[in-house]
Parts: structure tokens; sequence; C-alpha cells
């Protein structure tokens, strides 16, 4: 990470990044740019380094916030209509530990409104375009950050990974994008979208810029109850022997390529004396089924909230409080919001718990069973991100099934509350799209497995 110093002025550093954002505005990589704020804050830096006083691990370093962060710099709007006009009085925990540590916000990105798609078309502003291609989706749910750290306008950006939304946006654009262990980042002020399976993390350049955002965000945090107690900075080293890949992975629908950059990094990891093993793991032909019916419940229970009293847009058309809920969620809401609010609130209904909410839940106890059961058999596994590199703008957007098909290789481990990194795996031949790789590791290996990522970069 390259932090403000003598030479490198906070000031210059945020200024470039500010000028590159707007170098590839035409992108729509930000819904929001924090200009003022942004160069105020490096000025202090700048004097502190001046006057010799100690600055934090980040001094100085441009950062892009992906709008489902609350703090008060801007609207949070978790790009969704509904929320505009709302400014948070609170700050995320993960942002104020990045704040605590000298970095700056330079802007808040685009993403698919309350997380909820693979592609960002389905944000409130319109889609994000690719790094490579601007014919093509840049991801999603966290496509603005992605985008940003690929172009270069940033070293590093926040993302939420609820079921692959860190990691497919990051392959998608070339860059690591990391989901860590359930709970080691405190989700206290985040936009809730599932909160059994919802993750904090970051989009970088390097394993080792992952390594130090993570030891500054990690860690228990009393508005979180679910956060683990601090593990992650006092993780022993690992070296890693085994390296599974998944045996089902491997057919036709999974893209050519794809396959091909999988097995050449199996066969250099075997190169370096790693043992390869072939894995079965038959329960995870559940996970997608099982993910949408879980997470629509609890998306339906978590967007419940917006009711055009507390937050953001309220109807102009309303007139009293029953049409303030109704036309405010109408108006507010996308329709893959509406339709997640439906689906869940059906498989939670009395008539249909069972055979749907309740089916679910057992299949996601056999997902976690059988990722115990291969971590025995190896140290992490390595997979693809998504069955296919990025997709054109359009091509999905209106099938909602063909959508939740990107997300086949990606929602098990938000279920299983595993970490996953996505790794940058080479190019396509024709098109030059990147292709990203995935591995997968045991709950809280999330150290050891940033530094195994370095063994899988190419010499
Ligand atoms: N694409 C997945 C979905 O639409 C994951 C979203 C996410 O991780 N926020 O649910």
């Amino acid at each position: 990470m390259r932090i403000a110093d003598k030479n490198h002025s906070a000031v210059e550093m945020v200024q470039e990044a500010l000028n590159k954002a707007e170098h590839f505005s035409d992108h729509y990589i930000f819904t929001y740019i924090n200009t003022e704020n942004a160069l105020k804050k490096a000025k202090e830096i700048d004097e502190k380094i001046a006057r010799g006083e100690k600055v934090g691990r980040l001094a100085g370093v441009p950062y892009a916030l992906k709008d489902n962060f609350l703090s008060p710099e801007g609207e949070t709007t978790a790009s969704a209509h509904i929320l505009e006009g709302f400014t948070s009085p609170v700050t995320a925990t993960a942002v104020q530990k990045l704040e605590d540590e000298g970095a700056i916000m330079i802007g808040r990105t685009n993403m698919d409104a309350f997380a909820h798609g693979s592609s960002t078309e389905n944000s409130y502003y319109g889609p994000t375009l690719n790094a490579y291609d601007t014919e093509r989706v840049a991801g999603g749910s966290s496509g603005g950050s992605a985008v940003a750290v690929a172009l270069g306008i940033v070293q590093f950006a926040t993302g939420t990974d609820t079921g692959g939304s860190i990691r497919q946006p990051a392959s998608f654009n070339g860059v690591y994008g990391f989901k860590p262990t359930y709970g080691t980042i405190s989700r206290y002020g985040v936009v809730a979208m599932a909160s059994s399976t919802d993750c904090i993390g970051f989009f970088t350049q390097t394993p080792e810029d992952m390594d130090l955002l993570m030891s500054i965000a990690s860690g228990q945090d009393r508005n979180d109850l679910t956060t683990l107690p601090d593990y992650y900075v006092n993780t022993e080293s690992k070296s890693a022997k085994r390296v599974g890949v998944i045996k089902d992975f491997d057919n036709e629908s999974v893209d050519e390529e794809i396959r091909d950059a999988l097995r050449q990094k199996t066969e250099m990891l075997e190169k370096k004396g790693y043992e390869i093993v072939e894995l079965e793991m038959p329960a995870l032909k559940y996970a997608l089924a099982a993910y949408y019916i879980i997470v629509p419940a609890e998306v339906a229970s978590n967007l419940s909230r917006y009711d055009g009293i507390r937050y953001g847009l309220r109807s102009e058309k309303a007139t009293d409080i029953e049409t303030i809920y109704n036309d405010t969620r109408n108006e507010g809401f996308m329709p893959e919001n509406k339709r997640r609010i439906m689906i869940g609130n059906f498989v939670l209904s009395s008539g249909f718990y069972d055979a749907y909410f309740l089916k679910a839940a057992k299949a996601r106890t056999l997902i976690v069973e059988e990722y115990e059961k291969a971590f025995q058999k190896c140290d992490y596994i390595l997979t693809p991100v998504s069955p296919n590199p990025a997709f054109k703008l359009g091509e999905k957007v209106n099938d909602p099934v063909a959508m939740y098909l990107e997300d086949v290789m990606s929602v098990s481990l938000n279920l299983a509350g595993v970490p996953g990194l996505a790794i940058p795996a080479g190019k396509t031949r024709e098109d030059n799209l990147p292709i990203g790789l995935q591995i997968v590791g045991p709950r809280r290996s999330d150290k050891n497995l940033l530094a195994f990522a370095k063994e899988c970069i190419d010499e």
C-alpha cells in the first residue's frame, strides 16, 4: 500500500484519485464524490507528517466506499431510490477503523440496489461499465468498487458479499476480492441484505494489501454480536500442502477457458509440490436453491423497515399512513427488490414454511457439513468464481433465473460461512476479458489463505 509521506503528499494522492474518477466518469462508478471532505482530511494528514507526528497505516490512502456503508459523508442510498435523501448519523465500524488509520474516502460506489444482483444493472442510477469492455457488465452487486480498483482510481475499495458480490465483480475486472469468514468484520452500520450470510470485505490489487486491510478492519465489535473474537491478527502461520478441486464444477456449463485456467493453476501448484485432491461435494448442488430461499426470507424481513417514515423517500402521492407505506415502497424499490420481498414472504408464510424455508435450512446444514468433510482432505479448495467471464449489458437483466445462475459457485461459501478469495487468473484469448478463480478455506483460515494466494501468482 502506498501511503502518504514527505515525498508523496496526501493532498496529491487524493487529488490524483479524484482526477482519475473524473476521467472515468463515463463508467458510472461513483454515486457520490467526496471532494471537499477528502481534500480537507488529506491536508490534515500532510500537516501531521510535516510536524513529524505519527500517522496511521493507511495515511492519506484514497479509497472507494460501496454505497451501502453508513457514514455521514454523502447520502447512503445503497443505490436504491427509496433511500435517496438519507444521510446517516452513524459511521459503520469498518469505515471508522479505516479512517482511524488515515484512509480517505473519495467517493461512494454504484451497486445493485440493496446488493440484489450480479451485474450492477439493478442500480437506480444505471449500470457501472466493465473496466475491460464498456459493452459488458461490471458484475455485482459491488460493481462500482471492483471497477474503481481495476482502473487504478484507488488502491482499495470496500464491498459486501452475501452470495458473491465481492468475488464475482472482482473476477470480472481482474482484481482481488475477499469475502472473509462470517463474523470477521463487523456488519454494524452496513445496510443489511441477509443477516446470516452478509460479509464485509475488500477489493485490492494484491494479497498483501488485502492482509493489511483485514488486520485493520477485523475484530470483535460490541455493536455486532455475531462478530468473532479477534482471531485474524493472532493467527499462527500454517503452510498448505493439499489443494482440492471439485469434480462437479468441471462440466460444460462452465466456460472452456475458465476450466483451462483452473487446470493451469493446479498444474502450477502441483509443480510447486502441492498435492491436488479431487473432491466430491454432492450437497453443493442444493446451494443455489437453498440460497434463493433463505436470502429472500431475510431480505423481506430486513427491508420491512423502509416505510417512508424513517428513512429517505416518501411518496408525494401518499395521503394517509397506508398509502405512505404502499406508494413509497412501490416507487422506491427496484423490481428485483420487490421480487425478493415477495419470494421471501411466500417462503416464510405459514402454509409454505415447512416446504421451502425449513427444507432450505436443512440443505444449508448439509452444505456446512460437506465443507467440513472436504477440509479434512485438503487445506484449500480452488474453483471458478462464476461459470463465465463478464457478460454483455442487457443480456441477463430481464431473466432473473439466468442472473441467479451466475451465483452457482459463490453462494455455498456464504451459506457455510467459509472465506473465499477471488484471484486474477489470466484473460480470455479473443476478448481479453479477465478470468477469476476462487480460493476457499475453512472458517478462520483467512490469514493463511491470503498467504497461500501469493503461492498462486504465476511466476
Ligand atoms: N448475486 C447474489 C444475489 O443477487 C449475491 C448478492 C450479494 O452478494 N450481495 O443475491
